[in-house]
């Protein structure tokens, strides 16, 4: 095993009663890399994010994260990892800084006052900050969940679709958010997505899932160019 990968994955299968959501896939992501894990509906991403994050357990392969087998060993990474996904959802009620204490407690960050008022400033949440959550615009809600899933300055990020649902400026601006982290953190991110483009920009590896397998493991470049196109997305038509 490579204990200097930040993410793992070994032979990793998930079954449901019916369906193999996960098929066998094996891959393994150093530290600092941004990899965009790409694939239809169904294709197996999120379950494959649920498994490394140690939520789902595998029927049978194996998952490690910073060195440490998931869901066994999670205690030792936990406090290094987050994610962001579209099914944490928010009390609307609380203001954003309310939800962000609740998180920071639970990541048991350090000053976390601090801490939060330093997520407003990079995130351009400073305004909105005492606002209930439910008050929010889509893009301001994104930048909430942002904060919440960086709130522990994770060495690794997982973000399932970070920027389905927003308009073009807010998604961009989200996009360079992410990158900026990574670079200051020397960060992994792992980037489930169906926005080519997205993961064109931002990725140094493309990981493409078809019905749990995987279909393709590669630069964006070396993909095109193995299918003699110059867009991902022309990869998929
Ligand atoms: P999407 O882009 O739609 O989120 P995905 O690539 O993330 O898709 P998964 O959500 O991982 O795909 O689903 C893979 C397959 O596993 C699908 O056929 C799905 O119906 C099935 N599946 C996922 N979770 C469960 C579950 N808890 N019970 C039964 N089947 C499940």
């Amino acid at each position: 095993a490579d204990r200097s990968a930040a993410i793992e994955v070994d032979h990793l299968v998930k079954v449901y009663k019916q369906t193999r959501a996960v098929d066998d896939i094996s891959f393994s992501l150093p530290r600092g890399s941004i990899t965009g894990l790409l694939g239809g509906n169904g294709a197996g991403k999120t379950t494959t994010i649920a498994m490394i994050m140690g939520l789902v357990l595998p029927t049978s392969g194996r998952v490690q994260v910073l060195g440490h087998r998931m869901p066994e060993e999670s205690a030792a990474v936990l406090g290094r990892m987050n994610f962001e996904s579209p099914y944490v959802d928010m009390p609307m009620r609380l203001t954003v800084r309310q939800n962000l204490t609740i998180f920071g407690k639970l990541y048991a960050v350090k000053n976390l006052s601090d801490r939060i008022a330093e997520l407003a400033e990079d995130l351009d949440l400073t305004e909105f900050v005492d606002r209930a959550n439910g008050k929010l615009s889509a893009g301001q809600k994104t930048r909430v969940a942002l904060a919440k899933a960086l709130i522990n300055q994770p060495e690794l990020l997982l973000l399932d679709e970070p920027t389905a649902s927003l308009d073009p400026d807010t998604a961009d601006w989200v996009r360079g958010h992410m990158e900026r982290y990574r670079k200051a953190n020397n960060a992994t991110i792992l980037l489930a997505s169906h926005n080519m483009l997205e993961v064109e920009r931002l990725c140094d590896r493309v990981i493409i899932m078809k019905r749990g397998r995987v279909e393709d493991d590669d630069t964006p470049e070396a993909i095109m160019a193995r299918y003699n196109r110059t867009t991902l997305e022309e990869v998929f038509l």
